[in-house]
C-alpha cells in the first residue's frame, strides 16, 4: 500500500518501444504521457514502477535501473530480466513483475517513480574507471558507459561476466560505445560459451572472473570502481578488488536485491596488499563521510548487545539484512513506508527524503542512517 503523499510522486509513462537484448533480457523504452521530458537523472539511478500483482490484490513496486544515456531528454530505457522459477523450484510462478513487462505492449502505461539512488557515476572524478558487471546488472553500467564515451578522456574498463553470449544484452551498444573514442576498452567474460561464441570467439576470457584476469587487464593505477551483479558475483569480485589493493571508499556497489554490506576478511583484519598504486589523499567522497556516523551504535529490538555502526553500511536496512534479520520493505526507496519502524531512542538523517515524513518516534530504516546511536524496533 503506498501513503496518498508518495501516490502523487507516481507519473504515467507509456511504452513506446519493445526491444530483445538477449534471450532473457528486454528493453522498454518509456516516455511520459504528458508530453514534458523526463526527470533528468545521473547514471547509476533507478525508477520504481508499480506493476499490477498477479494475484489481483493491489500493485507490486518493483525497481528498474536506467540504461539509456541521461542525454535523452524525451525518453527513458529500463532493460527487464524475465525471472523464471529457480530449477528446483519449477512449479513457482515466474517473477510477477518482469513477466508483466516481458509481455506488456506497445501502448501500455505504466506508473513511475523516481529517478532515484545513490549508486551514481561520480562525474568529477578524474580517475580512471572500472565498470564491472555480472548478467543483468550491466544496466547503471550501460548508462554509465555512454556518459563516459562523451566528453571526458577518463581511461575506462568496461568488464563484463555472463553465461554465455545467448544471455549477452547490449553487447553491440557497449561495443559501439567503447569505439567512439581511445581509452575504452571492454572485457567479456562467458562462463560457458556455446559453439557458436567458440566459432566467432565472441568471448575474452572463460570461466569466472579472476584476479589474474584483472590484474592483466588493468594497468597500474587509482580506479573508481563501480560494480553491480548477482550476490555470489559481488562477493568474490569485491574480495578479489580488496585484493589487488583498491581502496574501499572506492567501490561503490548496487544490489538488485535484498542487499549486505561487502567487507573481507582483510577489511576486518589489516589492509590489503597495495599492488595497484593507493592514491594521494583527496576530497572524502560521500562513501567515506558515511564514517562520521562511526562508533555509533545500532540495537534492533531489543539486542541485548547494540552493533557498531559499520563505516561503509548504506542504510539502516542494508545493515539489519547484513545481520540476517527481515524486516518488512518494498520499495528500498523511501517511497512505500513498508519499512517504517519504532525510534526507540536517538537520532537518524536521511539520505534520501522520505516521501512521507514518518511520525514522531518513527523512521524509515531503508533510506537512513544514525546520526547517534540509536534502539530500534521493528514493526
Ligand atoms: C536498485 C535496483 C535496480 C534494479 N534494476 C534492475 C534492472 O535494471 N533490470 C532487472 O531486470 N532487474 C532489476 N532489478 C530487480 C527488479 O527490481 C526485480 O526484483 C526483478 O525484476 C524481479 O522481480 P519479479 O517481480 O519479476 O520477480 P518476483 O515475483 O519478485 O519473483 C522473484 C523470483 O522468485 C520466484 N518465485 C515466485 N514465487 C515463488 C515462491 N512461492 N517460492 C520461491 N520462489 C518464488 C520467481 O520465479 C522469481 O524467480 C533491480 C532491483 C533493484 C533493487
Amino acid at each position: 500500500m503506498i501513503p496518498d503523499s508518495a501516490e502523487k510522486s507516481f507519473s504515467n509513462y507509456k511504452i513506446v518501444g519493445k526491444h530483445r537484448e538477449s534471450e532473457t533480457i528486454m528493453s522498454l523504452e518509456l516516455m511520459p504521457v504528458c508530453g514534458s521530458e523526463v526527470t533528468p537523472f545521473t547514471p547509476g539511478q533507478f525508477v520504481i514502477l508499480r506493476l499490477p500483482d498477479p494475484s489481483g490484490s493491489g500493485s507490486l513496486l518493483r525497481h528498474y535501473s536506467i540504461s539509456s544515456s541521461s542525454r535523452l531528454t524525451q525518453s527513458l530505457r529500463i532493460s527487464v530480466k524475465r525471472e523464471m522459477p529457480p530449477p528446483h523450484l519449477p512449479n513457482v510462478p515466474e517473477g510477477a513483475g518482469s513477466s508483466y513487462l516481458h509481455k506488456a505492449e506497445v501502448g501500455t502505461i505504466l506508473s513511475l517513480h523516481g529517478p532515484r539512488g545513490e549508486f551514481i557515476l561520480d562525474r568529477t572524478s578524474p580517475r580512471p574507471v572500472l565498470l564491472l558487471s555480472g548478467g543483468v546488472g550491466l544496466t547503471p553500467l550501460v548508462s554509465m558507459l555512454h556518459e563516459l564515451a562523451h566528453g571526458t578522456e577518463r581511461r575506462v574498463f568496461f568488464v563484463h561476466a555472463c553465461e554465455n553470449g545467448k544471455v549477452h544484452a547490449l553487447r553491440d551498444e557497449v561495443l559501439t560505445l567503447a569505439s567512439r573514442r581511445p581509452g575504452i576498452t571492454t572485457h567479456f567474460c562467458y562462463r560457458v560459451p556455446t559453439d557458436a561464441d567458440e566459432d566467432v570467439r565472441a568471448y575474452d576470457s572463460k570461466g569466472l572472473i579472476t584476479r589474474d584476469t584483472l590484474q592483466a587487464l588493468l594497468p597500474l593505477d587509482d580506479y573508481d570502481v563501480y560494480m553491480c551483479g548477482p550476490t555470489g558475483f559481488m562477493q568474490a569480485n569485491y574480495s578479489v578488488l580488496r585484493g589487488l589493493g583498491i581502496p574501499k571508499h572506492r567501490i561503490h556497489y548496487e544490489f538488485f536485491g535484498p542487499a549486505t554490506v561487502l567487507v573481507t576478511d582483510d577489511d576486518r583484519a589489516a589492509p590489503a596488499k597495495t599492488i595497484v598504486q593507493e592514491a594521494p589523499p583527496l576530497p572524502k567522497p560521500e562513501s567515506v563521510e558515511r564514517g562520521q556516523s562511526a562508533g555509533v551504535t545500532v540495537s534492533f529490538n531489543g539486542a541485548a548487545a547494540p552493533t557498531t555502526w559499520p563505516h561503509d553500511a548504506r542504510s539502516l536496512l542494508e545493515l539489519a539484512e547484513s545481520m540476517g534479520l527481515e524486516p518488512p520493505f518494498s520499495c528500498r526507496a523511501g517511497v512505500c513506508s513498508t519499512c517504517t519502524s519504532r525510534l526507540i531512542s536517538g537520532e537518524v538523517e536521511y539520505f534520501e527524503e522520505p516521501l512521507t515524513p514518518p511520525a514522531p518516534g518513527e523512521l524509515l530504516l531503508c533510506c537512513s542512517r544514525p546520526r547517534t546511536s540509536v534502539e530500534i524496533a521493528f514493526p
